[in-house]
């Protein structure tokens, strides 16, 4: 899942909440795997809202989530005579367009010539494996989904960006598009979909099936089922996070993963992140 600009969501979202007001505020499942992963992690990005070191799997992750709400903006969905060679040829179109538009970060990552190669390549062949995935699917004869969708949860004080939701047809279904080099469905992408799932339940009040999608395989799609008490489970993680997060000192949050100090601009704090500009996160 990829979510950008949260903080724009912030103040209104603030004021509006009734339950959730006790709490200080917004957690997402990139936070909440955050503070799990290392609680200093979590300070630094989302209270002291310091920009993590770009990174060329940060950015080519934007770039193939772009791509593919473009496919969608682009109502490429809705093509279903035209030749698929050239529907292979537009799809890596979207791509090359973004991967264009991110030349000065990708220039400032210092990698060499035949390393940017293999990242624009290996992006291209996620985009066919989107393409591929999308036909197999039925994708043309299906209504439009929503792509890029933030929910909230007022009573938790929860939001998520979905990467696509179909909820025109039964059972309502919603996907997360993943870049990693890996098919393991890790705890933190289990929870992250389980998140996922409690904001749909209480948006929608229906069980949605939840995907993720890994573009860099074929047939890279799986279905992840978790039971209600894993849900539940969940809803008293929040809370609990929601209680340890509340103090803004740093000693409050240690560092565990070693990793803090290499990974954050600290010495940069510039002045974007004190303005409250979200910083851009994936998952
Ligand atoms: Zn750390």
């Amino acid at each position: 899942m990829i979510k950008l600009e949260k903080t724009k969501y912030e103040s209104k979202e603030k004021k509006d909440s009734k339950d959730g007001k006790k709490w200080k505020r917004w957690l997402s499942p990139t936070a909440i795997n955050s503070y799990l992963r290392c609680p200093r992690h979590f300070y630094l990005s989302k209270i002291k809202k310091i920009k993590q070191k770009p990174s060329i799997h940060l950015i080519r992750g934007i770039a193939v989530h772009k791509a593919v709400e473009k496919f969608y903006a682009n109502k490429m969905n809705q093509y279903p005579d035209m030749d698929y060679s050239e529907l292979r040829h537009l799809v890596i179109g979207l791509f090359k367009t973004e991967w264009e538009d991110k030349t000065d970060s990708l220039d400032s990552l210092e990698l060499t010539v035949d390393e940017l190669d293999f990242y624009n390549w290996d992006s291209q062949m996620m985009m066919l494996n989107f393409l591929d995935d999308f036909v197999r699917n039925k994708g043309f004869s299906k209504p439009d989904p929503v792509i890029e969708k933030t929910l909230f949860s007022h009573k938790y004080l929860l939001l998520a960006r979905l990467d696509k939701i179909e909820k025109q047809l039964l059972p309502h279904y919603i996907e997360d598009f993943k870049t990693s080099k890996s098919m393991e469905i890790t705890e933190e992408i289990k929870r992250q979909m389980g998140i996922c799932s409690l904001l749909y339940q209480e948006v929608y009040k229906r069980k949605p099936i939840l995907g993720v999608n890994f573009l860099k395989f074929k047939n890279g799609r799986k279905i992840i089922d978790l039971s209600d008490d894993y849900i539940e489970g969940l809803k008293h993680l929040v809370l609990e996070i929601h209680a340890k997060t509340q103090s803004e000192h740093i000693k409050d949050y240690p560092c565990k993963c070693r990793w803090c100090h290499k990974n954050f601009d600290i010495m940069k704090d510039s002045k974007d992140t004190k303005k409250g500009k979200g910083t851009n996160a994936i998952s």
